[in-house]
């Protein structure tokens, strides 16, 4: 019997698991691939807040785990028609696989027990503590662990999140990634937005050593042909791209869109002793930045089920409480997603100071 089972080993579960052991509960983090794993991810940590707390729950993010330019300078954005606009940040860049290594072997060596290739395929509440069946890759079995709570940080497709919720409908986008390994004419110190008003999507170029990457979301079943038939021609057009370069790696992901759900409180992200945080939660900010959201919502996680632990009030009740004023602020860059959004498409200089002050306001996140 576990006193927390942990689900998912990204910055939320890493955070979660951590803090977890260090206030001294018998703690399980499950992650379904083999560690370390990659995630499509531009892997930078925006903002202030994301920053201060991988400080805070972490420490100081060691040299080793960025990758050049380790710090980028800002991000620039660029709607189709308008003048460029560059947000200068200082901000730290990494590969994933390196950043949610490091953090959870942070929470290993404070305590908690790590099973990779363990999947969680349901959990389920009793009045004698939670049950996560997992399956174990390496041998093939099932197993039914127990825990008096659990933490959902599972990510985008979370299966904690079905367990809890099994008739939600969750939108997805999806994004496709595509690693270079060329130059590309574009400064490496900024991660470069483009943002279309007209079609609704974006990409993303941001460079890792000697790679250059192209993130491109749209929406699920057509962001490939997107990314074909006008991210590329697109590229080919203003910066000599050959579209027919063959990218050393190609991969995908994708992300829940549930804040509509959030904010009608249709979905919230707790109930009894299990509670969901990052991703899982759908705590990813419009502007796609998630890292911070999930080490705050981690954080937020842990305290309530420190507190639950020591009284008989469920863990949901607390964290509820505690993560209120997130969804508040979460609202509040969806207002300014949307009004960005629907700029009249004939005015691109009026997107792009929208999308700038979604941006920054993203950027200054606190909750
Ligand atoms: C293209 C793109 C670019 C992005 N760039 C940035 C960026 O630069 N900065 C930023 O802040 N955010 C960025 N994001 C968002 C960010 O990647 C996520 O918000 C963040 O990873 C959420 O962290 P998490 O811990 O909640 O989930 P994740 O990082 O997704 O971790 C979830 C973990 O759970 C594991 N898992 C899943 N299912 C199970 C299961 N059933 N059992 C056990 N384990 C399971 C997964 O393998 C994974 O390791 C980007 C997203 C995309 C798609």
């Amino acid at each position: 019997m576990w006193d927390v089972i942990v689900v998912g080993g990204g910055p939320g579960g890493a955070a979660a698991a951590k803090l977890c052991a260090q206030g001294g509960l018998c703690t399980l983090l499950l992650e379904t691939r083999a560690l370390p794993r990659d995630k499509v991810c531009s892997g930078v940590l925006f903002g202030d807040t994301a920053q201060a707390l991988t400080r805070e729950i972490f420490g100081e993010l060691p040299q080793t785990v960025m990758v050049p330019p380790r710090y980028l300078r800002g991000q620039a954005v660029y709607v189709q028609g308008a003048e460029r606009s560059v947000i200068e940040q200082r901000m730290p860049i990494t590969w994933r696989k390196d950043l949610d290594f490091w953090m959870v072997q942070a929470a290993q060596k404070q305590g908690a027990a790590i099973s990779d290739s363990t999947r969680a395929i349901d959990v389920s509440q009793a009045s004698d503590g939670c049950c996560v069946r997992v399956h174990k890759r390496r041998d093939g079995s099932t197993q039914d662990l127990k825990a008096r709570f659990v933490i959902g940080a599972d990510g985008a497709k979370s299966a904690v999140r079905k367990s809890l919720f099994p008739g939600l409908k969750v939108p997805y986008n999806q994004e496709i990634r595509e690693c270079y390994h060329m130059a590309f004419p574009l400064e490496d110190a900024y991660i470069h937005t483009f943002y279309d008003a007209v079609l609704k999507y974006w990409f993303i170029i941001n460079f890792k050593g000697p790679y250059f990457l192209l993130e491109v979301s749209g929406k699920l079943g057509e962001t490939s042909a997107l990314k074909e038939k006008v991210v590329k021609p697109y590229l080919a057009r203003q910066y000599g791209f050959d579209p027919k370069t063959v990218p050393l790696r190609l991969d995908g992901t994708v992300e829940a869109k549930l804040y509509e759900q959030l904010f009608s409180r249709k979905f919230v992200p707790a109930v009894g002793n299990v509670v969901l945080v990052g991703d899982a939660a759908g705590f990813q900010l419009p502007t796609g930045e998630g890292i911070g959201t999930a080490l705050m919502s981690a954080a937020k996680a842990a305290q309530a089920v420190l507190a639950a632990a020591g009284r008989s009030t469920a863990a949901a009740d607390i964290y509820l409480d505690l993560t209120r004023g997130m969804v508040d602020a979460i609202k509040e860059l969806h207002a300014l997603a949307v009004k960005a959004r629907f700029t009249p498409a004939d005015d691109p200089q009026v997107t792009v100071e929208r999308v700038v002050e979604m941006m920054k306001a993203s950027l200054r996140y606190v909750a």
